[in-house]
């Protein structure tokens, strides 16, 4: 039985007007644009949720919480992502560390990181130490660059307990 297992996520969503703007748990009030999605739309924590499982072999969260269902509806996607703790809990792993990539040309990340890894290690049950959260800009190409979505790429590792 193996001891760690990695897995990858990948999530992008559209940046609308007037939306909302919640990225890793964390609110930015005064930014204008805003992911858009069935939930809250935060592809942070999508992003993750989506390493995890695959980690887990679990599968992905529209398997899990398909967009679909009413239930999701305006849901608050950390406690989407501390469900999915919960499923890789149960399945016999914990979370070593996890490590984000953000894509986007506003809002500002870098003030927010701090509160962002202290929201994710808490939907996570770990310490903000093992959640990393970097900012990138689109740097003008591609529909990061030119302001149209955020895309956020993650990657997780998973350990057995006591391992
Ligand atoms: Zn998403």
């Amino acid at each position: 039985m193996s001891t760690f297992r990695i897995g990858q996520g990948w999530d992008r969503h559209r940046l609308v007007e007037g939306r909302r703007c919640v990225l890793g748990g964390v609110e930015f009030p005064d930014c204008p644009v805003g992911p858009l999605g069935h939930s809250d739309g935060d592809p942070v924590c999508h992003a993750l949720a989506d390493a995890l499982l695959g980690a887990a072999g679990l599968g992905d969260i529209g398997r899990h919480f398909p967009d679909t269902d009413p239930r999701w509806a305006g849901a608050d996607s950390l406690d989407l992502l501390s469900r999915v703790r919960d499923l890789v809990e149960a399945a016999g792993w914990r979370v070593g560390n996890v490590d984000a990539t953000v894509i986007t040309e506003r809002p500002l990340l870098a003030p927010a990181v701090p509160r962002m890894q202290g929201k994710l290690a808490g939907a996570l049950g770990v310490e903000p130490g093992q959640v990393s959260v970097k900012g990138t800009r689109g740097e003008g190409l591609g529909p990061e660059g030119r302001g149209e979505c955020v895309t956020v790429q993650a990657v997780a590792l998973l350990q057995r307990p006591g391992a």
